[in-house]
């Protein structure tokens, strides 16, 4: 079988979805590989390093490859250029891309959104999510800090004490997490919310102060350890709390995501205007929809001089680890679906069904069927 791995196309993706280190993996399960020409360039891998590995390389993948493993959702005219019952490993935006996800049926194409992993222990190889997260979390403290006019550590020199950078963190996930561990690494304070109570533990774990809020936080978690919506009072509740720990913040980086719905808007802008200017908003959700009611997706907007980034492909600006950590997870998830060299569909493992969203010229993921 033939995996192919097209170039990225959309504005500013710098990400490829195979590095050459995993071709042996591809090969010895007795996989050829066809790489687009110049897909792993932005990233830092020329073609060279893939034609070492065993790779071919091709101005055009689509229409040969069995098996497509690729970052963005593809094109519509990718999409009509795919093989009938092709194989398709990759993020695909499932909830907001239905022209995609009915051509991808109607090509009879069996598609794995990786959106869509369930987040189990067995799985945890195949986080792509995760993986993103983590590189999110990590670079918007760093664009917080090259942005913020004053420094993030603590200054003691000989022409007076400067006092370290104030970081509010909303939502502490695994962006949330990985924020926080690199804002303390780099001298801030740092606090943080998050609406599920089992977050308190693993944020105080890793040296930051949780901010206390006087809100009903029970039913917040859902059985998979996701957020579940709250009623919109519950949102203006939260608001009024946070808003003295916005106001005394430099920094807010924002992640507070609720699965397959629009992010919840935490950031009013009257809370904006309360805080100092030069402080920097770095809203992660902006994709989503924003949690600050400022935020405008791949823009920055200035208003009373606070900075407002809406960082919607943070893990493009790191192209390199963000795409040896993308290209682990769908090859993992690639060799869970082999059986001597082929595909091979065992619907009854959630693994297999939970990503799954179109099949045999149907959309089968209920969720997704029930969304379009
Ligand atoms: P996410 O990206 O969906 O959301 C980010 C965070 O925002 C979450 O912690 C959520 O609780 C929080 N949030 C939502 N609404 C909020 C609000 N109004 N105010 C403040 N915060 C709000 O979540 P995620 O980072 O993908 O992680 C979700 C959970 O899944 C975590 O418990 C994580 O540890 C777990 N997880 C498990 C596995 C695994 O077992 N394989 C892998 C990854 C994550």
């Amino acid at each position: 079988m033939i995996v192919g791995v097209p170039r990225e196309t959309d504005a500013g993706e710098a990400r490829v979805a195979l590095v050459p280190d995993l071709l042996p993996k591809l090969t010895a399960a007795g996989l050829t590989v066809l790489l687009e020409t110049g897909a792993g360039a932005l990233a830092g891998f020329p073609d060279r390093a893939y034609a070492e590995g065993g790779a071919s390389l091709s101005a055009d993948v689509f229409g040969e490859a069995d098996i497509l493993l690729k970052v963005r959702p593809p094109k519509l005219d990718e999409v009509a250029r795919m093989r009938e019952g092709a194989t398709f490993i990759g993020f695909l935006q499932p909830y907001a891309n239905a022209a995609t996800i009915r051509a991808l049926a109607a090509r009879r194409v069996t598609a794995f959104s990786m959106e869509l992993m369930p987040r189990i222990a067995r799985a945890q190889h195949m986080d792509a999510l995760s993986a993103m997260s983590t590189v999110a979390g990590y670079k918007a403290v760093l664009v917080a800090a090259s942005r913020l006019p004053r420094f993030f550590p603590l200054f003691m020199t000989a022409m007076g004490t400067l006092t370290p950078a104030r970081v509010f963190v909303i939502g502490a996930g695994v962006a949330g997490l990985e924020a926080i561990g690199t804002a303390q690494r780099l001298g801030a304070i740092v606090e943080a919310y998050d609406t599920r109570p089992a977050v308190k533990e693993q944020v105080e774990s890793v040296g930051a102060r949780f901010v206390e809020l006087t809100l009903d936080t029970e039913g917040a978690e859902d059985a998979a350890g996701y957020a579940r919506a709250q009623p919109e009072e519950f949102y203006r509740r939260q608001q009024e709390l946070m808003s003295r720990s916005v106001a005394a913040a430099d920094v807010v980086i924002t992640t507070a995501l609720v699965p397959g719905q629009r992010a919840p808007v935490l950031i009013t802008e009257e809370m904006v205007q309360g805080m100092r200017p030069g402080s920097v908003i770095v809203d992660l959700a902006a994709e989503q929809g924003g949690n600050c009611a400022l935020t405008e997706p791949d823009r920055e907007v200035v208003k009373g001089g606070v900075l407002i980034i809406g960082a919607s492909n943070l893990p493009s600006t790191v192209p390199l680890h963000a795409s040896e950590m993308y290209a682990r997870t769908v090859t993992n998830f690639l060799e869970h679906l082999l059986e001597d060299g082929r595909i091979r569909l065992d619907l009854e493992d959630v693994v297999t069904s939970a990503p799954l969203v179109t099949h045999q010229g149907e959309i089968v993921h209920e969720a997704v069927k029930a969304r379009l």
